[in-house]
């Protein structure tokens, strides 16, 4: 998923969320990949027929009018989906009275396969596989060594795998002294060098097939080796320049590899946030020194965006700003404005007057900002980032209205 598909996934999700049932009565099922529809049907009309034992009238037909809908959507589909299905129905109040609910129906095709069946009936949406799905997947390297092991793993999210263990067959340091102690000294690094070597081959192995998922590489461990290691030339380049850390350990091996991500949790937020200090510093270098290669504001943005001369958007995640589009039924003029939840309503409560013709009615089309800006983006080749505001970085996009770009060439 790119950052915009995640941002409408988290959207949907959240939306999901709000909805609550007066009773238990609103449906959540989850259908994977290769679960015949025809089969999902069959359990469906057995929970119809259940549902006629349920005591209180109003519920009995809110759920069985939801089981319906949703017999009635899966009738579109003559196969199940790659991934599956998430389908979310069930009767959602309008007003504060039993009885002013309305049913309504989400049919979603998820990002990734749905893990197993379920039907819950519920008085909210069960949303935590869908939630699963919009997690983190960026992924970490970790190798944890000293001179007599080495671990390696890939962490995800809050999650690590052990990817291989290896352990070496070097004799601990002894003094003898003299002309057998040098020697034994020699074949100590030697076989040092030799296992060394080793680790970094089979770091190539485990890492280098998931390159482009890894965010990072951190190595820890016991005593001075993970530093000879990481300054030696026995990992790949490609993964050398992505080490983003080197921490002292007390232990190896898993419980090594549990102590590194405990102790590199500042370090791995830092990196996922790293992108985007960076972009929002390069916003602000090019603001000082080519100032026309930069706009900002969400009408400047979009304007710039659509003649093609955009190269980037920054876009905080959490702007109070809908493109709104009015359209005067009469004519067809339409009109364009960036409006806050409340000025919407505002506008919606005191109407609006067509300045072309004086008709009003209208039509009153509301987007949300990201998506707006990504739709047009996607026409232009140009890339959107989304910033969060909770940090210092996001914090000074705020006085350029949230939303800066970077241009192609001056304008
Ligand atoms: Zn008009």
């Amino acid at each position: 998923m790119s950052s915009t598909e995640l941002y409408s996934f988290k959207k949907l999700i959240k939306m999901l969320k709000s909805k609550r049932g007066r009773g238990t009565e609103l449906i959540s099922l989850y259908i994977p990949p290769g679960r015949s529809i025809y089969d999902v049907s069959r359990y469906l009309r057995q929970e119809y027929d259940q549902a006629s034992n349920i005591k209180d009238k109003l519920t009995r037909k809110n759920v069985q009018s939801a089981i319906e809908s949703i017999l009635q959507r899966l009738k579109l589909y003559k196969r199940t989906p790659v991934h599956g299905l998430a389908i979310f129905c069930g009767a959602i109040p309008r007003g504060q009275e039993r009885g002013t609910e309305k049913i309504e129906i989400y049919v979603i095709e998820p990002p990734e396969p749905v893990p197993s069946f379920k039907y819950v009936c519920d008085h909210e949406f069960y949303l935590e596989p869908l939630e699963n799905m919009a997690k983190e997947k960026r992924a970490y390297g970790l190798i944890v060594m000293d001179r007599g092991s080495a671990t390696l793993a890939v962490l995800r999210g809050s999650s690590y795998r052990i990817e291989s263990q290896l352990t070496s067959d070097i004799p601990p340091k002894h003094s003898a002294g003299g002309q057998s102690q040098r020697r034994f000294e020699r074949i100590r690094e030697e076989r040092v060098q030799h296992f060394f070597t080793k680790v970094g081959k089979e770091a190539d192995k485990v890492f280098l097939p998931i390159i482009d998922e890894l965010e990072g590489i951190i190595i820890g461990g016991p005593g001075d080796a993970r530093e000879f290691f990481a300054s030696g030339d026995y990992l790949d380049y490609r993964l050398k320049k992505k080490i983003i850390g080197n921490l002292p350990l007390s232990y190896t091996e898993e419980q090594g590899v549990r102590e590194l991500i405990l102790k590199s949790e500042n370090l791995l937020s830092r990196a996922s946030l790293f992108r985007e200090k960076e972009e929002v510093d390069c916003f602000f270098s090019t603001l000082s020194k080519r100032p026309g290669l930069v706009t900002y504001g969400v009408k400047d943005v979009v304007e710039k965006l659509r003649s093609g001369v955009v190269e980037k958007v920054l876009v905080l995640d959490d702007l109070e700003v809908h493109p709104t589009r009015i359209k005067c039924m009469n004519c067809g003029f339409t009109e364009e404005r960036y409006l806050s939840q409340d000025d919407v309503e505002i506008l919606r409560s005191e109407g609006w007057t067509c300045p072309q013709c004086g008709a009003t009615s209208y039509e009153l089309e509301e987007r949300d900002l990201v998506e707006y800006l990504s739709e047009i983006a996607k026409e232009t080749r140009a890339e959107i980032l989304i910033i969060s505001s909770k940090n210092e970085w996001g914090q000074q996009l705020k006085p350029f209205g949230g939303v800066v770009a970077v241009l192609r060439y001056e304008v």
